[in-house]
């Protein structure tokens, strides 16, 4: 049975255009309007035969007022993928930065007890890191990625994929 990976975030962090990137597809609308994957989205993976099952999703919103608890951040459709999950793939925005509904999320992910990933997208200069401040979250090093430029990407499948 294959394992299941779920890439969590905020929208518009990159989690659809890192599925394309699994998946090596299409399939996964990328467009810079907020939300836009309502629904999860399940897709083969595989890396250097190691086969594994990739779940989208779109739906972790902002609290209205920026201090809401963990369920105005998570949507129904996250929580099921997160539960369906066997490893959790956290996608932060390393332009924007951490913001609180970052740090709730990784909060909740915390609670687990499932391994996660943290992938700072948007690294788009070669020679850059993963901002800093995403240590704070706690779910250890943060890896840097551009997503659209498919960089970063081999390493984590590379981690990932190591214990499957
Ligand atoms: P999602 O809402 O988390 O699924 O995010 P999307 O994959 O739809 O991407 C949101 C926007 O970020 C799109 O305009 C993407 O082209 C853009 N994007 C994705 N990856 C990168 C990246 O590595 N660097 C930059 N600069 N933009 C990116
Ligand atoms: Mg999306």
């Amino acid at each position: 049975i294959k394992p299941v990976v779920a890439l969590i975030g905020r929208p518009n962090v990159g989690k659809s255009t890192l599925f394309n990137q699994f998946t090596k597809s299409r399939q996964a609308l990328v467009a810079d309007l907020s939300g836009l994957t309502r629904d999860r989205q399940y897709g083969d993976a595989e890396y250097e035969g190691k086969a594994f099952i990739v779940v989208d999703t779109g739906g972790i919103g902002e609290a209205d007022d920026g201090r809401g608890d963990i369920d105005d951040y998570m949507s129904e459709q996250s929580y099921t993928a997160i539960h369906e999950a066997d490893i959790i793939v956290f996608v932060v925005d390393a332009r924007a930065g951490m913001i609180g509904a970052d740090a709730e999320i990784g909060k909740f992910l915390h609670t687990l007890g499932k391994p996660v990933y943290v992938v700072a997208n948007k690294v788009d200069g070669v020679h850059d890191s993963a901002p800093a401040e995403f240590y704070a979250l706690g779910l250890g090093e943060p890896y840097p990625m551009a997503a659209s430029h498919g960089r970063g990407v081999g390493n984590l499948l590379e981690v990932l994929t190591a214990d499957m």
